[in-house]
């Protein structure tokens, strides 16, 4: 799904693959470049904004990875019995420690600063304690440990004045819990990029609300509210807007005046009520509009001039209205688009290959995504079912699935069996 666009903005109409249309999405965006400080627990899925330098060496000493005895691995015997007389204790968190003698040792727990001297520690399952009149003493096997072993060195994990985390990263709680290892107690995030969202069509009825003859639930507000929330967006929910041009004019002036992006979903076929894709003409310029997928149709994407001309444009996703195509063009072309535009360092949708337990009929010249269940076999393998219907208004399907099936553009039918490229719904976070 690499080959890139033709051009990002293009003359006409053509009809674009769904990765020359995410192409030049990604070509035309570009990251916002505000910034703020939080605490380090609020800076969960944020995106960093500067590389993370490591103030300290970690570990900060050289220490035990063992809970045993410290000493000098020159005082290893090679081929017999080495004897090494206990002389003290050094406990986690103690401050330094008084040097040795030859053929002695120091009880060491793990993670204790290794006393001077001392490069090796020989792990208490290792060897013999004895205690005699001459004190006490162990005794380890010829062969079991080397010189150096288990003992962790200064600044093995980190040195200081190196990159802990790159700008970009979306942290995550190792990162978190690596910042903290360096003593902080806050990041530095891009701000949250800010996203309209609203849904369009005279049928639509908010939920809470009694449902009116002929009319349906506005589900695609929920679900795309919730998609931008684990995205770490800040979501500016614009409502129900009917299908009337001046509405949605009034809509989209407000949603440009107050948002990085906006988001809609419905009205962009070519129905006598569709009409987001005139006024993104109107009010700025449809990039594309004909994507050969399925489902996804219709989807467009451009810009929205800033009625002060500031910055750069607001851009416009405007997703279908069913259940399914909406969350399926939002997965497929906003959520990237989203990273890239909150200076997120890119993270694709996680993708694997899985035995299709269904034949799936797929013409060439189009993508096309099929909600699946994926499992892991006995055999340890990957496989995937499809979830029952798979209309685009079958949002069911959507919630039973745990990935998409994606047949790629060029591809054929699939035999029960073959490997087809799935994409998950969730990544370890
Ligand atoms: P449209 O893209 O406006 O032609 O809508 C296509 C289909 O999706 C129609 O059956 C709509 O009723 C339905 N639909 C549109 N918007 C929503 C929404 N927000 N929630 C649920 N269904 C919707
Ligand atoms: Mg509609």
């Amino acid at each position: 799904m690499n080959q890139p666009g033709p051009s990002p903005l293009m003359a006409g109409d053509p009809q674009l693959t769904v990765a020359q249309a995410r192409a030049a999405i990604a070509a035309a965006l570009h990251p916002i470049t505000d910034t703020e400080v939080v605490p380090l627990l609020q800076a969960l899925g944020r995106a960093l904004a500067v590389d993370v330098i490591s103030p300290i060496d970690v570990p900060a000493h050289d220490n035990s990875a063992m809970d045993g005895y410290a000493f000098a691995g020159r005082d290893l015997h090679g081929t017999e019995t080495t004897r090494l007389r206990v002389v003290g204790t050094v406990l986690a968190g103690a401050g330094s420690v008084a040097a040795i003698g030859p053929q002695e040792c120091l009880r060491i727990m793990t993670g204790a600063v290794m006393p001077p001297g001392l490069d090796t520690v020989v792990p208490q399952e290792l060897c013999q304690r004895e205690t005699g009149a001459e004190g006490d003493w162990v005794s380890l096997a010829p062969f079991v440990l080397r010189a150096g072993e288990n003992r962790r060195e200064r600044g093995e994990d980190l040195k200081q004045g190196h990159p802990a985390l790159r700008a970009g990263r979306i942290l995550r709680s190792a990162d978190l819990g690596l910042m903290a290892s360096l003593g902080m107690v806050q990041a530095t995030v891009f701000r949250r990029l800010r996203v309209a969202l609203f849904s369009t069509g005279d049928e639509l009825c908010a939920p809470g609300e009694p449902l009116a003859p002929g009319c349906i639930y506005d589900s695609n507000r929920t679900s795309l509210m919730a998609a931008l929330t684990r995205l770490g967006c800040e979501v500016l929910d614009l409502g129900l807007v009917p299908d009337q041009p001046a509405a949605l004019r009034a809509t989209l002036n407000e949603a440009v005046s107050r948002a990085d992006v906006v988001l809609t979903s419905g009205g962009v076929s070519v129905g006598d009520a569709d009409f987001t894709r005139d006024l993104l003409a109107e009010l700025g310029e449809v990039a594309f509009w004909k994507v050969a997928m399925r489902p996804g149709r219709p989807f467009a994407f451009g810009p929205l001039r800033r009625p002060d001309g500031a910055g750069g444009p607001v851009w416009l996703f405007a997703l279908p209205g069913n259940p399914v195509a909406a969350l399926v063009t939002f997965y497929a072309f906003a959520r990237e688009a989203l990273q890239q535009l909150g200076g997120a360092q890119v993270e694709p949708m996680p993708t694997l290959r899985a035995r299709s337990v269904d034949a799936i009929r797929k013409r060439p010249g189009r993508t096309e995504f099929q909600r699946g269940v994926l499992r892991q076999d006995p055999d340890g393998q990957w496989s995937v079912r499809l979830t029952g219907a798979q209309g685009a208004g079958v949002l069911r399907s959507m919630s039973e699935a745990n990935a998409l099936v994606v047949l790629g553009h060029d591809q054929g039918s699939v035999a029960a069996g073959e490997p087809v490229e799935v994409w998950l719904f969730d990544g370890l976070t």
